[in-house]
């Protein structure tokens, strides 16, 4: 072991340590030399004050023993130049010196020594105060460096305290924001404060998982906002933060080289350093967080610890916020689709319906430019638009349809589609006259079941609608595709009811013309019968004169064929007679001029007498005609003409409809309240071959015969024997000129069986009173 081992092992020190000895006299330094590094020192020598500056400079020795008196700068001067320079000023320096007054000693502690040696040099002191201040200058360092590592900590806990600070802080707002926008907002700016960065930046990924939208940016004082518009594709293989939100995984640059740098802040020129965290939700990345700072290697690993947990309560508050503003929308789009069905509904004109749903959807989800559009054949017809140029120029919006085209995908699918950008889809097909917006939502309208057209809204920026709005439009266009229908089904029927107005106006027209026709003729068919009845009337009754001149000549009288020819014209001039007064007396029922003079009449006497008529044809005919309960009938006012007529004809029509050994009957009864006079009713009963239902209006008009009149066969009370259709006619007539009703009531018509028929006759017993009562 040699003595600088020992030596070192002696003192506790490393034995490399450097001695730098200055002295111009090469003696004294060749001895000194020599004797320190026995000592294991390392000696380096300089022989005036600007080589041992440079050397000191250069080597950084641990202690300078320097001479006081040297040829140019002395010692003095050289201690004090080398206590300026930062290298070299905590060295120690001992000086050399053969001067041992005290003036020298303070104008070298003065110059900045720390101790001196007189000479000539006595070796062993030199030893041992070199080893002294070698041994305070190594604790010095020693402390030196503790206190910096003691600031350093103390830095890294104030760090981690506003670290804490953010947090909490972080903690307590973002909790209470719910606007998205404005969170984020908030967020950039505490971090960015609390730790003067330079730039903190959130990017979050769209619905689609395509594309990173820069939300939110705080800058430092000073430094332009990046816009709010920046994205980027999350493919984007340069980009620190596409690789972020991709791998789910922190990226840190310590040194932000040019090509590093993000390129949608390329003008954050001052960036040093960046750090980009992922914004993690469990496994899920919905963006990434951005800082950077105007140093380089800002983040040190502690950093990016606790700043990934801001950047976790962060993503926490932003889901919150985006669940919040969902849950908001939708609440919108209820109370929207709630209302615009109200509106809808009640809005049935179909050019205002398609107006209302976009007017309607604007509120629930914006855009910019909306439409709707509805198939008609071949084509795409826009029924109603918002946000498009209004130039009167603009020419109307129909666009063909082609295979493959988006219609075509919305059709077959039924589902709403959205498209990114427009100008990189294939089926898109652009108007020229119309700027192009990046982003397009389409959605079906369905009206049972088929797929009538579609909403198409547009909005100016990249990938712009989201999922959730593109759910909420096919709410919507449930509700328009009804509305439309409603309204489409309102102006089918508007036009329906529109043509069977018209239709049923030209019908009417037809038959008024009609009824004015017939009424002509039924005019001119009563003139007739009013002219011929009267102009056979005279030619009859001078018939019926000579025929009686006839009967008293003996000639004709006493011949019995003559005599039988004779009652043979009067049989024939008697039935003329009839149907002539017949016919007057519905010539006269027509034109209203049937007015009765009344008289008393006993019911009973004048049916009886009526009966006896028929006598002989009831026997013939082996009908059988009873009366029941007329004895009991009050008397009453009517016309003793006309009354007869009435119960003929009804008698008549018994005996002609009811076969061979059928039963007639005729009961009457009072109809009346206890203290008016009211009325009677008389009703024929038959069990002849009946009428049907239909026909029991019709057998009152004139002339209407149920069955074939060709059929009939001749004689007045023979069994279905023919008539001129005019008996009931008659019947009705002086009915209602006596105020009173008539009607039939028979099962059916049926020859077979001979269900019956029973004619009901109403007279009131006080003529004068007959309408009054009627009508109440
Ligand atoms: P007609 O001269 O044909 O008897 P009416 O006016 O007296 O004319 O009667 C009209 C039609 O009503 C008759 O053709 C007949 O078909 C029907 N009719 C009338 N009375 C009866 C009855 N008692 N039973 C069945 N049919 C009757």
């Amino acid at each position: 072991m040699n003595l600088a081992t020992q030596n070192a092992i002696a003192t506790g020190e490393n034995y490399e340590q450097t001695i730098l000895i200055v002295d111009d006299n090469p003696t004294n330094l060749g001895v000194l030399s020599n004797y320190l590094k026995t000592y294991g020192f390392r000696i380096l020598v300089a022989r005036n004050g600007e080589s041992a500056l440079q050397k000191a400079q250069y080597v950084q020795p641990d202690l300078i023993l320097l001479d006081v008196l040297m040829p140019g700068i002395d010692g003095f001067e050289t201690c004090q130049k080398l206590k300026t320079q930062r290298s070299t000023k905590s060295i120690p320096v001992i000086f050399m010196t053969a001067l041992a007054e005290a003036t020298d000693k303070v104008k070298g502690f003065q110059a900045g020594g720390v101790d001196y040696v007189t000479k000539p040099l006595q070796f062993e002191e030199v030893l041992a105060r070199v080893n002294t201040h070698l041994r305070i200058r190594n604790l010095t360092k020693n402390l030196q460096d503790q206190a910096i590592e003691l600031q350093k900590t103390n830095s890294a806990l104030v760090k981690r305290t506003i670290q804490l600070e953010t947090s909490s802080q972080l903690g307590r707002e973002v909790t209470s924001i719910i606007d998205l926008d404005e969170l984020l907002a908030r967020v950039v700016e505490l971090i960015r404060s609390k730790f003067n960065y330079y730039f903190v930046g959130i990017w979050l990924l769209d619905d689609m998982q395509t594309l990173l939208r820069l939300r939110a940016g705080a800058n430092a004082e000073g430094v332009p906002l990046p816009g709010n518009e920046l994205q980027i594709s999350v493919k984007e293989e340069k980009s620190a933060v596409a690789r972020v939100a991709r791998t789910c995984k922190h990226f840190v640059a310590d040194e932000i080289t040019k090509a590093s740098k993000t390129l949608a802040l390329a003008h954050l020129w001052a960036a040093r350093s960046e750090l980009v965290l992922p914004l993690r939700i469990g496994s899920e990345c919905i963006g990434a967080f951005e800082i950077m700072h105007d140093e380089p290697a800002a983040f040190a690993s502690n950093d990016i610890l606790a700043l990934q947990a801001l950047a976790d309560h962060t993503a926490i508050a932003i889901r919150n916020a985006e669940f919040y503003k969902v849950e908001q929308q939708r609440r919108r789009l209820a109370e929207s689709l709630e209302y615009t069905g109200r509106v809808l509904t009640g809005t049935l004109n179909m050019r205002h319906v398609p107006g209302r749903i976009l007017e309607e959807l604007a509120t629930v989800v914006p855009y910019e430019r909306g439409s709707v559009l509805l198939q008609k054949g071949d084509k795409l017809h826009s029924v109603a638009q918002r946000g498009y140029p209004t130039n009167s120029q603009t020419p109307p919006m129909n666009i063909p349809l082609n295979s493959g085209d988006i219609f075509q995908r919305i059709t077959k699918t039924r589902r709403p589609l959205l498209i990114s950008d427009v100008t990189k889809d294939e089926g898109w097909q652009q108007l020229d006259w119309l700027p192009i917006n990046h982003s397009w939502l389409g959605v079906p309208m369905i009206s049972r079941n088929k797929v009538i057209g579609m909403i198409s809204l547009t909005r100016r920026q990249v990938g712009a609608f989201s999922l959730d709005e593109a759910t909420m439009v096919l709410g919507f266009a449930g509700q328009a595709g009804i509305a439309l229908e409603n309204a489409r089904l309102y102006d089918e029927i508007t036009q329906l009811n529109h043509s069977l107005e018209q239709k049923v106006a030209e019908r009417t027209e037809e038959l008024n013309k009609a009824y004015q026709m017939l009424e002509r003729l039924d005019k001119t068919k009563t003139d007739f019968i009013n002219v011929t009845s009267h102009e056979l009337r005279t030619p009859l009754s001078v018939i019926k004169g000579y025929t009686q001149i006839l009967d008293l000549l003996p000639t004709v009288n006493q011949d019995e064929k003559a005599r039988d020819m004779l009652r043979g014209i009067n049989t024939g001039v008697d039935r003329l007679h009839q149907i002539v007064n017949t016919m007057l007396d519905v010539a006269r029922i027509d034109a209203e001029m049937l007015h009765p003079h009344p008289d008393e009449i006993r019911l009973d006497q004048l049916i009886k007498t009526i009966r006896d008529q028929f006598e002989d044809a009831l026997q013939e005919r082996c009908l059988s005609l009873s009366l029941s309960h007329l004895d009991n009938l009050p008397k009453i006012e009517a016309d003793p003409d006309l009354l007869p007529k009435l119960f003929y004809n009804l008698i008549v029509n018994a005996i002609k409809y009811t076969p061979d050994g059928g039963r007639i009957t005729i009961e009457g009864h009072k109809v009346a309240p206890p203290d008016a006079p009211g009325y009677v009713e008389i009703v024929i009963s038959d069990t002849g071959i009946g009428i049907d239902p239909e026909h029991h209006e019709q057998i009152f008009e004139k002339f209407y015969q149920t069955g074939e009149v060709s059929l009939h066969s001749t004689g007045r009370t023979k069994f279905k024997g023919g008539g001129p259709g005019l008996g009931l006619a008659i019947v009705r007539g002086i009915v209602l000129a006596h105020g009173g009703q008539v009607w039939v009531e028979s099962e059916r018509y049926d020859e077979e069986n001979c269900p019956g028929s029973r004619f009901y006759v109403r007279l009131p017993v006080n003529l004068a009173n007959a309408n009054s009562e009627v009508d109440s």
